[in-house]
């Protein structure tokens, strides 16, 4: 049946409220307006800056939402003045839009565009207008995309036409984690041949970071996790040694820097605490150690002693690994299809949209890393 141009009904998990379960209901998706493309979700992921929204945003103005952001699908349908799509493409959504054309997309120095901040409420990361719409109330798109859904629509800025005979079942994971998590490495922390690394945290994003500074050509990355169960997946990605805070009684920028004769040349933190942030940075070495802010926290402050900094390291931040959107998508993709890059290995739970809740509370025990959610059949 032909859809184009008409109002879908289909299946999408709503949170109608922040700390309550999604609850799956059927939602009315609009037909894509200007610059906007309508797609059929094939295969979502959990991450935990969906969980974040949920639970510790405190966005009550976020709501209620769609969640979900790392996902893949097929065009369905394109609103006017839609050139780069068609429908039947295969895409990935990307919550980072790239114009192309704003002064952020011109310059290599950024990997943001103002149409992200000037159009969408970035502080909730939820656009006003959704074209969702369920018992007669508007739904809000998490990040501009909200893929917990059989069809969301996008602006076309923010998505990237992939590969035709790329697996949407594994793909969906360059949406955001892998992205996120090799980029920090590569991009942000510039990780340097024959150094040495730490990462702390290993979901989907720090094992992810774990990989980046294997590709970098880091000798040593150390992996740092409370849930030891991380650390045989961070061995098969490339972390060479393995430490557990909770098995320490001194401060874990301590036991790092003993490690290391005084310190690690690169930290990077994907936990989203800014207690872990903070032993992040002491752990490199002080005099040119550089440590990167992946994990994200809204509520939290972290405080730093001049002296810190001014003895020689750097502390950065990034968001999507300081790829470009669209571009590092791309990039990512070809690189998985050449088989240079490992996707597989980061999906430890494969369910149906209907089975969201159990994915959402396995991530929010840290009993999986991805968990991907199956929304209509390839
Ligand atoms: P995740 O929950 O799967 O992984 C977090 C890991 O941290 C878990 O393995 C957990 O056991 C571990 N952990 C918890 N407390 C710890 C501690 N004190 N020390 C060491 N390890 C600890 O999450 P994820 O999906 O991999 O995301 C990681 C972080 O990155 C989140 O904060 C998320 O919001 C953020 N994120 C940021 C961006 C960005 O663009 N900057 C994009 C995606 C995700
Ligand atoms: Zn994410
Ligand atoms: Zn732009």
């Amino acid at each position: 049946m032909d859809t184009t141009g008409k109002v879908i009904k289909c299946k999408a998990a709503v949170a109608w409220e922040p700390n309550t379960p999604l609850v799956i209901e059927e939602i009315e998706v609009a037909p894509p307006q200007v610059h906007e493309v309508r797609i059929k979700i094939v295969a979502t992921a959990v991450c935990h800056t969906d969980l974040y929204h949920l639970y510790e945003g405190m966005h009550k103005d976020g709501f209620p939402v769609v969640l979900g952001h790392e996902a893949a699908g097929i065009v369905e349908s394109v609103g006017a003045e839609v050139t780069e799509f068609r429908p039947g493409d295969k895409v990935i959504p990307v919550f980072l839009s790239q114009c192309r054309e704003c002064r952020f997309c011109k310059s290599p120095k950024t990997n943001q565009c103002v149409k992200a901040w000037s159009e969408m409420r970035m502080e909730v990361m939820c656009p006003v207008d959704s074209g969702f719409s369920c018992k007669g109330k508007k739904i809000l798109k998490f990040g501009g995309l909200g893929t917990f859904t059989e069809y969301t629509v996008v602006r076309q800025i923010n998505l990237a036409k992939i590969h035709p005979d790329a697996p949407l079942d594994k793909v969906c994971l360059i949406g955001c984690g892998i992205c996120t998590g090799y980029g920090s490495a590569v991009n942000t922390a510039k990780v340097e041949e024959g150094s040495t690394c730490a990462v702390f945290g290993l979901g989907a994003v720090g094992l992810a970071a774990v990989m980046g500074c294997k590709a970098a050509g880091a000798k040593r990355i150390i992996a740092v996790d409370t849930n030891p169960e991380k650390f045989e997946k961070a061995k098969i990605i490339g972390a060479t040694d393995f430490v557990n805070p909770t098995d320490h009684s001194k401060p874990i920028h301590e036991v790092l820097q003993e490690m290391t004769d005084g310190g690690v040349d690169f930290s990077i933190e994907c936990v989203g605490s800014a207690s872990v942030m903070q032993s992040a940075l002491h752990s490199t070495i002080k005099a040119w150690g550089v440590s990167v802010i992946v994990g994200y926290t809204l509520v939290q402050n972290i405080t730093v002693q001049p002296v810190d900094l001014i003895s020689g390291r750097t502390w950065r931040g990034a968001l999507f690994g300081g790829f470009k959107g669209k571009d590092g998508v791309m990039e990512m993709v070809k690189c998985y299809m050449e088989k240079k890059m490992m996707v597989d290995e980061f999906i430890t739970h494969n369910m149906d949209l209907d089975n969201v809740m159990e994915a959402v509370e396995l991530m929010k025990k840290s009993k999986c890393v991805r968990a991907v959610l199956k929304t209509s059949p390839q």
